[in-house]
């Protein structure tokens, strides 16, 4: 049996040995007889198993103590709201740098909660090609409660590869490109990100956030939960935390750092991504709308010049093994998403099964 490469953009694919793990250990976990699943988050095993994953993501991003790192749930569509509720009060306004449909989203959820500048980043020239303009050239808030920006937007498949410049507290949205490449922490508030892309299963969100932070942040008339101090306090165990999620993610954190760390998937993401687009630009038989400088590492959209063939190289694709193609339903088309579980070779066969196809029926 040949093998399935996963494509999907979320819930995507988790790497193979992690699931070989989680499989062994699903009836007896720890040696007690149980699955991880079935026990108390108070309980000393698992209290070990959340502190080793959150040491083990310090180390994988480098992040200092001055960060707090919660193991939240409610995904980033929570942390649209949860922001601005805390931070957007005294009458401030946040700068929300938009260039995709998520950092829309995040920017219109905040808009219910206060004031925001929404800051329109995307150049579209003659030809059809995005790309991201110069922070210079923004309409900038002089002194913002804090800007927001979406690191990757998934959907696009647009990348910042520089990190914005501002004078407020930066937060990041992560979700689709956290553990792919190298931050710099010194330049962050907040980072958060759902897991089901980069990290493990749907249904738990990270959330780096600078202990500073909180001394800005108002909770009075919030449900508990959305404190994110007080999570912090509380080892992000208020309540019942996303137990499995948690566990399935320090598995992939595991085995990430036996890959060789976040400087080994940035650069597997490099040569993944450069794979694809190479053989996208290679003539116009496919077309990617954005421009290089701003092309996503993760998320790569593409779209027959014909594209009455597209059905069909969906078909033969998912035929061939290859899944998870089909375009977001707002853009149509295909998507490619080469998360850091995706291995090599699956962008190798995707390349190859996309060559043939162009000499079949180009
Ligand atoms: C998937 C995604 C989201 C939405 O995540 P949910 O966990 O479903 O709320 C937000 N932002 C980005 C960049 C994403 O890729």
């Amino acid at each position: 049996m040949s093998k399935t490469y996963n494509f999907c953009a979320g819930p995507a694919a988790l790497p193979e040995p992690v699931m070989l793990r989680a499989q062994q250990e699903l009836l007896d976990w720890n040696g007690l007889g149980v699955s991880v699943m079935e026990i108390s988050h108070r309980s000393k095993d698992y209290q070990e198993l959340a502190n080793k994953a959150e040491k083990d993501l310090r180390n994988l991003l480098d992040i200092g103590d001055e960060f707090a790192v919660l193991f939240l749930q409610g995904g980033a569509s929570l942390q649209f709201a949860s922001i601005p509720m805390s931070l957007l009060h005294s009458g401030r306004e946040a700068e929300y740098v938009e260039n995709g449909v998520w950092s829309k989203k995040a920017a219109e959820e905040a808009a219910r909660f206060g004031k925001v500048n929404m800051i329109n980043a995307v150049n579209i020239d003659e030809n059809g090609i995005r790309s991201l303009t110069d922070s210079q050239s923004w309409n900038r808030t002089e002194n913002p409660a804090y800007t927001h920006f979406t690191s990757n937007e998934t959907i696009e498949g647009m990348r910042f590869s520089q990190v914005p410049q501002t004078n407020g507290p930066l937060i990041a949205d992560m979700s689709s490109c956290i553990l792919s490449e190298r931050l710099d922490m010194k330049a962050f508030d907040l980072i958060y990100a759902g897991a089901q892309k980069n990290i493990g299963p749907a249904g738990m969100t990270i959330v780096i956030v600078k202990r500073e932070l909180f001394e800005q942040m108002k909770f009075d008339g919030l449900p508990k939960v959305f404190n994110y101090e007080a999570q912090a306090k509380n080892g992000s165990m208020l309540n019942t935390p996303p137990t499995f999620a948690w566990y399935l993610a320090s598995l992939v954190f595991d085995w990430l750092q036996e890959q060789g760390g976040v400087m080994r998937m940035e650069e597997l993401a490099k040569q993944k991504s450069q794979l694809v687009y190479d053989c996208i630009d290679e003539d116009d038989f496919f077309t990617n709308p954005i421009a290089v400088k701003d092309r996503s590492m993760m998320n790569i959209p593409f779209f027959l010049k014909n594209e009455s063939l597209s059905e069909k190289f969906l078909i033969q694709a998912q035929e061939a093994k290859l899944m998870g193609l089909k375009g977001h339903r707002s853009l149509g088309g295909m998507r490619v998403s080469l998360y850091n579980s995706v291995p090599l070779e699956g962008a190798q066969a995707l390349v190859k099964f996309m060559r043939e196809f162009k000499t079949l029926n180009g």
